[in-house]
Parts: structure tokens; sequence; C-alpha cells
């Protein structure tokens, strides 16, 4: 629970998830709960395919030292589940050994039995610029390995994409940058690009709303009032800026022939 990539637009500070994302705990007995519901699972023949990385990411460097995401990855090999892993890190290539076997040998579920691959791989991003990354997300690895990685894992046959998520209001959601997104990451070999726009949540210091309102006030004063007027007190953009965002990078993904789903 938690992430040390301390992300200043997480939406876990201050949620039921973690109060921050520069602290977290590591559930210790993970694996034995995974093999556990697998086997029952798999003894019931009932498919599925399972997430990595929805509220805490699966690869943050403690994992150099845990290895439990690797142990829980050879547990979903063990009972033949799929996979679909979300992450900012290129650690996810110490595991190739395991994704391959995994690849070959998980079972689809029967609504997608379309997919390409058994394993899916969504890298998330908020920029592709190295030093603005440095200050929005800190602790992450860069955008550059993380398209590094993309490509490798890509060109070993994975169906691989990127969550463009989220894009910074104000700061990099014009048409410009959206299609410099796209272009960067097709040339990396992304099958598809989800977008998402921001979430802001609490209100105490360590909320996302407050570190992010920080962040831009020390680095992009200029559009400051225009960030809060987006927001006001709510927790999403207002539904126009969404649609808007949504439809403008819909048109410029069909213009560059991207999909914005992973199916
Ligand atoms: S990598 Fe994801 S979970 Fe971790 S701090 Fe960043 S947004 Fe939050």
């Amino acid at each position: 629970m938690g992430c040390s990539f301390d992300c200043v637009y997480c939406y876990i500070n201050g949620s039921k998830y973690a109060k921050k994302t520069n602290s977290y705990y590591v559930k210790s007995n993970a694996c034995d709960l995974v093999y556990n519901k697998l086997k029952k699972l798999s003894r019931n023949h009932e498919r599925a395919f399972l997430n990595l990385g929805s509220a805490s990411d699966p690869y943050m460097e403690i994992e150099k030292e845990l290895e439990l995401t690797r142990e829980i990855l050879k547990i979903f090999l063990r009972f033949k589940y799929p996979v679909h892993i979300i992450t900012k890190s290129d650690l996810i290539l110490r595991d190739m050994d395991i994704l391959k076997k995994l690849n070959d040998a998980a079972v689809l579920p029967d609504d997608l039995k379309n997919l390409k691959s058994r394993v899916c791989v969504t890298f998330s991003f908020s920029t592709v610029d190295d030093d603005l990354a440095s200050l929005v997300e800190p602790n992450a690895p860069s955008p550059s390995q993380r398209l590094k990685a993309m490509n490798i894992l890509a060109n070993e046959g994975f169906h691989v994409g990127a969550a463009l998520m989220p894009i910074l209001p104000y700061i990099n959601d014009d048409s410009k940058n959206i299609e410099n997104f796209v272009r960067v990451f097709k040339k990396n070999n992304a099958g598809y690009l989800i977008p998402g726009a921001l979430s802001l949540f609490g209100s105490s210091e360590n909320s996302s709303r407050i570190k992010y309102y920080n962040f831009v006030k020390s680095n992009f004063p200029e559009v400051l009032d225009d960030v809060k007027d987006l927001f006001y007190n709510k927790e999403y953009p207002s539904n126009r800026y969404q649609n808007n965002l949504y439809r403008k990078t819909a048109a410029i993904c069909k213009k560059q022939g991207i999909k914005t789903t992973m199916l």
C-alpha cells in the first residue's frame, strides 16, 4: 500500500489507500493470499484477466529487494492466469523470463479470446519530457527508460501501450503536445494509448489537490488560477473540459493510427 514514486498528482495521497505516497506498507502475506485465491478459482474452472498496479506501482524500488511482484507472477504462471500490468518502471524487464512463459501458457477468459497477448503491459505517463517528469514524478524511472522498456517488450511480442494519465491541464493538454505524445508512443511501438484527465482529491496538506496546486504554483504559476478554476472544489474537471480532451485525443490518435483501447 502506498507508492515510493511519489507523483504529485497521485490520487492515493490522502485517500483510503495510503496517507501519502512517500511511505508505504508491504503486504508480506500477499503471495499466500494470491496462491489460495487462484487455487480456488482454478479448481472451480473460473478464468479471469488479472490486473497488477492499480493503486500502487508493482515495480517500485523496494521490489528489487523483495521480489514480491516476481513471486506473484510465478503464482499466476502456476495457475495459468493472464495479466495486465500497469507500471512506470523498466524494472519489469527483470521478469521477462516469467512474462514470456506466462504469455505462452496462460488461458484467456472466453470473452477476451481475441486479445493479442496473454500478458499486456501499460506504461503510464503524464509527460514524455524527462525534466518535467523529474518534477512531477520525482522518484519514478524517467519517461525515456519507460519508452525503452516499452519498445523491448513490444519487440518480444507482448501487447504494450501507454496510459497518458493524467494529461496535465494547461501544461500539456493542447493539440501540439498530444500530437507529440502520440508520435513518441508510436515510435516506441505502443499498440494503444489510453488517455485520462487529472483528478484531485482531499484538502489536507498531503492530499493530491494541495500537492498538485503547490507543484503548479512553484513551476507553472501563470496557470495556477486556471487550474483552480477548472476544479473549483470538485475532484474532476468539468464535463466540458473532459469531453473536449477525450475528443481531441481520440481524433489525433485516429489520424495517426493508434487505438484508444487495449482491445
Ligand atoms: S506511480 Fe502511480 S501509484 Fe505510484 S505514486 Fe505515481 S501515480 Fe501513484
